[in-house]
């Protein structure tokens, strides 16, 4: 059976006093939810405290970017062993990282690996954007984005990957439960053939985009679909905790068996 995971991806939002004021507004009901994995994934330069804060709890830290070196004259930049010491997870190619920051497969191919071998749980996101979704071309975008980013990585139960359609990122345009599903199932598919059966059904895929409490379970019943990668809705307390509230009961009732 493949845990459920739940992560709230913060992007470049809340200062350093926001992020510690958030997680005490979710801490103590958040850690309560049994039966789902929950990470929680602000900015760099709140790890530090939100990690002192969810000492001892059952929330996870994750980062959502790292540099595919470990150290080194790279100005800027942030290192997996910088990271390792403070997370489990990280986020790498977001198609925010792809589209504003030229992010290629390539690059996020070299950091998923540097990433696994720093002990980091790497949280890889693809998906196509709104004019290859229109011109059928979605399937044939997500093999090139898993074959090559994935490329030369041994099989591992270590990564988690979020399919999450540009279209419906920050658009309030969430996918549906059925589409997303169906999407999911071919990402599984395609990772049968490039890892095995055995592996692809332990991997646990996720959906992203415009998820809120109003339509998680929407998602969440699909077996197919193992948790979901939140964006706006991480950063409302009530909403966050909503969605993850039902993601656990859900699943206790529609299990991702395999
Ligand atoms: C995301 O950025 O990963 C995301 C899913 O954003 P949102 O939930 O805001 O669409």
């Amino acid at each position: 059976m493949r845990i459920p995971l739940i992560a709230g991806n913060w992007k470049m939002n809340t200062t350093v006093a926001e992020a510690e004021s958030l997680v005490r507004s979710i801490l103590g009901r958040l850690d309560k939810i049994a039966g789902v994995e929950k990470v929680l994934c602000p900015p760099f330069v709140s790890l530090f405290t939100v990690s002192e804060l969810l000492k001892g709890s059952s929330i996870k830290l994750g980062a959502q970017n790292m540099y595919f070196e470990t150290k080194g004259a790279y100005t800027g930049e942030i290192s997996p062993l910088m990271l390792s010491e403070l997370c489990e997870f990280v986020i790498l190619g977001h198609s925010e990282r792809r589209g504003y920051f030229g992010e290629t497969d390539e690059i996020v191919n070299r950091k998923v690996k540097t990433a696994l071998a720093n002990n980091l749980k790497p949280i890889m996101c693809i998906g196509e954007t709104p004019e290859d979704n229109k011109a059928g071309r979605a399937e044939e975008v997500l093999n090139r984005q898993l074959s090559q980013s994935l490329n030369d990585i041994e099989p591992t139960h270590d990564i988690v990957i979020a399919y999450e359609p540009i279209w419906a990122i920050g658009t309030g345009k969430a996918a549906s439960g059925e589409q997303s599903a169906a999407t999911i199932k071919f990402i599984r598919n395609t990772m049968t053939k490039l890892w095995s059966k055995r592996m692809s059904q332990d991997l646990r895929i996720l959906y992203g985009g415009s998820v809120t409490s109003h339509n998680i379970a929407e998602f969440i019943s699909q077996p197919e679909i193992d948790g979901a990668l939140i964006g706006g809705s991480s950063l409302r307390p009530e909403d966050f905790l909503g969605i993850t509230n039902q993601a656990a009961t859900i699943k206790l009732s529609h299990p991702s068996i395999h």
